[in-house]
């Protein structure tokens, strides 16, 4: 759990993304977040997991799949909308912004003639991009059941999500090892150094 914190500063908010390919440690790393910070950090949930937990279809067909792009993009949206609301947060921690949806977006056209937004103007929506990059196949992580991905696909994923994000004035990318610790602590780091000094504490 997150460690209570006295600071009673009225922040001013940065809305952080954490993202990354299939397979490259995200979820391990937000439950690792949540050991290290004070409860003026706000983590939230992945849009795309909360609306499969709760049974929306994965179906195969392209207009299926638009739909489900389409479903997490505002999903995601409101998301941040909640979080910009509630009281005290420092940092909003996303799983996942909307610019990710275009690695995923089947065609025939861009997610952003869907959606009727442009990139640019989502990419601003974030002040810092956390890439985790999906490791080489050999390292590929098969368990989560959630995702369906083979190997090589993921890895076309991950960089696909990485022309998503391209254009942003801050996006830090966080490379594999062969061992997940020192990407891990990697990645922890830089999500602390976004912390505000009054909120940091020694890990
Ligand atoms: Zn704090
Ligand atoms: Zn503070």
């Amino acid at each position: 759990m997150s460690h209570p914190c006295a600071c009673n500063v009225v922040h001013e908010r940065k809305r952080i993304v954490l993202t990354g390919g299939p397979g490259a440690g995200k979820t391990a790393v937000l439950e690792l977040v949540n050991q290290f910070v004070c409860q003026h950090v706000m983590v939230l949930p992945e849009a795309a997991s909360t609306l499969f937990r709760g049974g929306f279809p994965r179906g195969p067909s392209l207009g299926q799949r638009t739909a489900t792009q389409r479903a997490i993009f505002h999903v995601q949206r409101e998301l941040e909308a909640s979080a910009d609301a509630a009281d005290h947060a420092a940092i909003v921690l996303c799983d996942r912004g909307t610019v990710d949806g275009s690695a995923y977006w089947p065609g025939p056209d861009t997610l952003w003639d869907q959606i009727g937004t442009p990139r640019a103007e989502e990419l601003t929506r974030y002040d810092v991009v956390i890439h985790l990059r999906t490791p080489d196949a050999g390292a590929y992580n098969h368990q989560n059941p959630l995702r369906t991905e083979s190997a090589a696909e993921a890895a076309r994923i991950d960089e696909r999500i990485a022309q998503g994000w391209s254009g942003h004035p801050k996006v830090i990318m966080i490379h594999s090892y062969a061992d997940f610790f020192q990407k891990a602590h990697a990645a922890l780091d830089a999500i602390y150094d976004q912390l505000p000094w009054c909120c940091r504490k020694p890990r």
